[in-house]
């Protein structure tokens, strides 16, 4: 087994690679959703060809490595203590989707202890520092090259919205033609992780169970089943709403993460905005390379996030204040262009029904936007309406990518 750097500075960067070294990489959070989707990636893109994975775990250090991960190991059989700063310093690059709790124990003493590798993290509790860039190489590849040309070695995902809703429209952005953007929200229950998407089917279950016997009977008064359901919706205990805090099955909620309180300035965060919104804002404009510490004015986003009872992807809808009355034809043709993934939806009932939802796009890379028309407020007005599933590009897939970036570069 190789020995791996020390703490001063992880081998595979400090001495260049060469054909026969492969980068020390640390995986922390590989069980959860987003780390997950993020083996099956790696796995697809054949990414573990070019490392050597060290496996780490929270709850189960010292166990063998599960079948799901086994056969990309190189020379370990077992999972290592993610909380052991020394076995972590080894690595030339950590990879973590374990969550911010993970990260703002662990990150500081690792940094604290000379470690001087590429860190790349899922979760939100590093985004905004002044020394970390948040990844979205189809967006703001040249921002990563610049950081990676300072030497910065903080690598952070981006909110899962905010990464979809830039894979779809960036374009607009890029052009300079948005003056303001408000978007409201439709987030899948996976978006808070896998506890979160096994209460939302419990709930579904449990409901369907409650009135199945009228389900079953096609004379049964139909407002007798929605009483029953309403009923035993306001009957679930603490321990059925313990992930979402109150029923999501056949509801919604109009708050996502912390809230930033009420009752100050306007301008200042927290005027009475979730934390999942404030992000809208705060993420894309850096995300952009513009805005505070650009030097730039930040373009203004602000709406409303709402969980919705989907399992996976993230949708929302946009509405735009351009900067000029641009043809619907033309803004388009800019948005088909921007990259790869994205995907114009022609504006009519078919088309939006057949690949304009989350059933459609779950599991793809697609990032399909429609519903793309004039407001009726003016013809500076824009709407559009896009999904896209937040695991993949939302998560798992900006982080994989700059791995690669990395290993490249
Ligand atoms: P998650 O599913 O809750 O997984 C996080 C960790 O929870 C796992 O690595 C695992 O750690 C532990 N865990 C406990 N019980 C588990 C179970 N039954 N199944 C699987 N894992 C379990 O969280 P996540 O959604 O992947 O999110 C990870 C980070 O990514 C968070 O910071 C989140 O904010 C961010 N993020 C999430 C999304 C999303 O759509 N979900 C999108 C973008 C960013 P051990 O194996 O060490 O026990």
């Amino acid at each position: 087994m190789r020995t791996g750097g020390d703490a001063g500075g992880p081998e595979f960067f400090r001495k260049g690679k060469t054909h026969m070294a492969q980068a020390l990489v640390g995986i922390v959070g590989w069980r959860g959703m987003v780390g997950s989707v993020l083996m099956e990636r790696m796995a697809a893109e054949d990414d573990f060809a070019h490392i050597e994975p060290l496996f780490f775990s929270t709850s189960n250090a010292g166990g063998a490595l599960p079948a799901s991960i086994a056969g990309f190991a190189k020379n370990e059989t077992k999972l290592l203590d993610a909380h052991d700063v020394g076995a972590l310093a080894r690595c030339d690059i950590v990879l973590t989707a374990q969550g911010g709790d993970y990260t703002q124990e662990v990150f500081p003493k690792l940094r604290a202890a000379g470690w001087k590798g590429h860190w790349i993290d899922a979760a939100s509790a590093l985004r905004m520092r002044d020394d970390a860039v948040i990844i979205l190489d189809p967006v703001n590849l040249p921002v990563i090259q610049n950081a990676l040309a300072k030497g910065w070695r903080n690598w952070i995902g981006g909110n899962c919205t905010v990464s979809c809703m830039l894979m779809g429209v960036g374009a607009l952005f890029k052009a300079g033609l948005v003056e303001w953007m408000s978007t409201q929200t439709y987030q899948a229950a996976s978006g808070g992780g896998a506890q979160h998407m096994r209460e939302l089917l419990r709930q579904y279950g449990t409901l369907n169970a409650e009135v199945r016997a009228l389900l079953d009977d096609p004379k049964s008064a139909i407002l007798e089943i929605d009483r029953e359901v309403i009923k035993r919706q306001r009957a679930m205990s603490a321990e059925e709403t313990a992930n979402f805090g109150v029923p999501l099955g056949g509801s919604l909620i109009p708050w996502i993460d912390k809230d930033l309180g009420a009752g100050k300035g306007r301008d200042e965060p927290g005027w009475g905005v979730s934390r999942e919104e404030w992000k809208g804002m705060a993420e894309t404009n850096k995300i952009l390379g513009q805005g505070e510490g650009f030097g730039t004015p930040a373009v203004p986003v602000d709406g409303f996030c709402v969980r919705i009872g989907a399992m996976r992807c993230h949708s929302q809808a946009l509405t735009f204040k351009l900067k000029q009355d641009v043809p619907v034809a033309d803004i388009e043709a800019m948005i088909a262009a921007d990259n790869d993934w994205v995907q114009v939806v022609p504006n009519n009932r078919e088309a939006t029904m057949r690949d304009l939802t989350p059933v459609a796009v779950t599991g793809t890379m697609n990032i399909p936007v429609g519903r793309i028309r004039k407001l009726a407020m003016g013809p500076e007005y824009l709407g559009a309406f896009t999904v896209g599933d937040q695991l993949l590009w939302g998560a798992a897939e900006p982080l994989r990518r700059m791995l690669r970036i990395l290993l490249q570069a």
